[in-house]
């Protein structure tokens, strides 16, 4: 069966193959051929970029039913999705702004499945000029001497999508282009003359869209040269005056702290962005499970992974946590980039105990998120207060708060008195990253109702040890974090704090007060 399948594959994959090199083959290759295609001088000779654009959204559109207009861009259809449409739709230049980690450059990227499978352009032109209305000195000089034999090449979808990150010492040269002297001397040219100018990245992106991200950081006198591109289609370099009269789709995308900060981007170039999209965290856990599980690297060659939802959650809601917690930066954010690389460290940690126990099944345990720390705390920017209390410090607290969380979704109203007083009674069991599952379930047995309880989480006594030990584990760390059981650094459950012990914790109070009166001057 498998083999036959490989062998219907294979075949699947070679007629595409087939089809998509006649097609290619049978693209036209000179200006009279393109004249007579479906790339006639009527459809393409003013259709621009952002018209481009525009007609195969509306197909889309048309076509879309259910089906999603950017694939792969969760928590967004009701909020950002449309207002990108709308922005396409009446040919705007955009900006997007939102914190880091909300998907701007994956949006911004997707934007290329809305361009032609092929766009014709004159064979070697360096700005990709459309063929039947060259803007460059080469090709309309080409065009003279070759006419209709002018050869023609295509630019796939992706060659159209050109990405900057602005930076303060980005150049007008890198942006725009700059007079190459060498050009100049062996051509014979004047200097101004646009033979001698070697093109930056803007006229590279011609007839296509261009997207430079965290705009403000771009120096004000770069941004004044953008904004003569896009308004007039001139250009000073170096003094000598340039006619580019351009056609890309120009997007961007920004922090809104800076943004919003009073001369950061210039007004004009503000002015000429027909929509200011705001982009968002997902709105809700499911959300961001989705979009984790989408980024995240979890399918590995090796052993099957099992990852029970409430693994999941915790690692979720540790980004949610943080996101209102003030002793993290509220304008920095925090990135979805934290879930999804915790998830792979947390994935990594199990599949470690699973290969050393030599274990069939990777089953990630709430160890296993404390265990993910650094890929927690290096994308925490911590406040004045964080900072004193330390990263590590702060992410242990945001997973505690994370499984409190998770532990009431499954185990609120259930009665679990028995395993507190289990504890309270003298038992104690310690339960390393690392022990495998069968010695760690032979231990867990012995906690009075423990297994009983697997029942919410959608676990039985049939399930594999790994399974089990890993539900118990995380009704251990749920009862720890509501602080109804102790845990010692060395990972041991025991009874929880005693109240002389909640009295002496009392005693530390007069510590923080100094450290309060400071904060006030700051
Ligand atoms: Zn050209």
């Amino acid at each position: 069966m498998g083999a036959e399948r490989a062998r219907i594959t294979a075949r699947i994959i070679l007629e595409s193959l087939i089809v998509g090199v006649a097609f290619m083959s049978s693209l036209p290759r000179t200006l009279g051929e393109l004249r007579r295609s479906i790339f006639s001088e009527e459809r393409l000779r003013t259709r621009r970029v952002k018209d481009e654009l525009r007609e195969n959204l509306t197909a889309r559109l048309r076509a879309g039913g259910d089906a999603p207009v950017f694939p792969g861009i969760v928590g967004y259809d009701d909020t950002v999705v449309p207002q990108i449409i709308n922005a396409i739709l009446s040919r705007h230049n955009f900006i997007l702004l939102g914190l880091r980690g909300q998907a701007k450059s994956r949006i911004l990227r997707a934007l290329t499945t809305l361009l032609d499978p092929h766009m014709p352009y004159l064979s070697g032109c360096e700005v990709h000029d459309n063929p039947y209305a060259p803007i460059c000195r080469r090709c309309r000089e080409e065009l003279a001497r070759l006419s209709e034999d002018s050869p023609i090449a295509y630019l796939a979808p992706d060659e159209r999508y050109v990405e900057k990150l602005a930076t303060p010492d980005v150049t007008i040269a890198d942006l725009i282009g700059d007079i190459d002297p060498i050009k100049a001397a062996r051509g014979g040219h004047e200097l101004s003359s646009e033979l001698t100018v070697h093109y930056g990245l803007l006229p590279r992106a011609n007839r296509g869209i261009f997207a430079i991200n965290e705009l403000p950081d771009l120096a004000g006198k770069i941004q004044v040269g953008l904004f003569n591109i896009m308004q007039e289609g001139d250009v000073q370099i170096k003094g000598y005056p340039i006619r580019l009269p351009l056609d890309v789709a120009l997007v961007f995308s920004a922090n809104p702290e800076d943004y919003t900060a009073r001369g950061k981007i210039i007004t004009p170039l503000k002015d000429r962005m027909g929509s200011e999209i705001r982009t968002h965290y997902p709105a809700t856990v499911e959300e961001g499970i989705a979009i984790t599980a989408q980024e995240a690297w979890t399918h590995r060659n090796g052993h099957p992974l099992h990852l029970p939802n409430y693994v999941q959650e915790v690692i979720e809601r540790v980004a949610f946590a943080a996101r209102e917690d003030k002793k993290i930066d509220k304008r920095s954010g925090v990135s979805q980039r934290l879930p999804i690389s915790a998830m792979e460290n947390v994935v990594s940690n199990a599949e470690r105990r699973a290969i050393r126990n030599d274990e069939k099944v990777v089953v990630p345990r709430i160890s296993d998120v404390y265990a993910a720390l650094p890929a927690i705390t290096g994308k925490l920017e911590l406040e004045y207060e964080g900072e004193m209390k330390g990263a590590d410090f702060v992410g242990r607290e945001l997973i505690r708060a994370a499984i409190a969380k998770t532990y009431d979704e499954y185990y609120t109203g259930s009665n679990v008195q028995q395993i507190v007083q289990w504890f309270d009674l003298g038992g104690e069991i310690q339960l390393s990253d690392s022990v495998p599952a069968v010695e760690a379930l032979e231990k867990l047995k012995g906690i009075q109702g423990l297994v009983d309880k697997l029942g919410p989480l959608g676990v039985s006594q049939k399930e594999n040890p790994e399974q089990q030990v890993s539900a118990a584990e995380f009704i251990l760390e749920g009862l720890h974090a509501h602080k109804r059981i102790g845990r010692s650094e060395e990972r041991v459950f025991r009874a929880g704090e005693k109240k002389p012990e909640a009295a002496r914790e009392k005693s530390f109070e007069p510590d923080e007060r100094p450290y309060r009166q400071r904060r006030q001057f700051n």
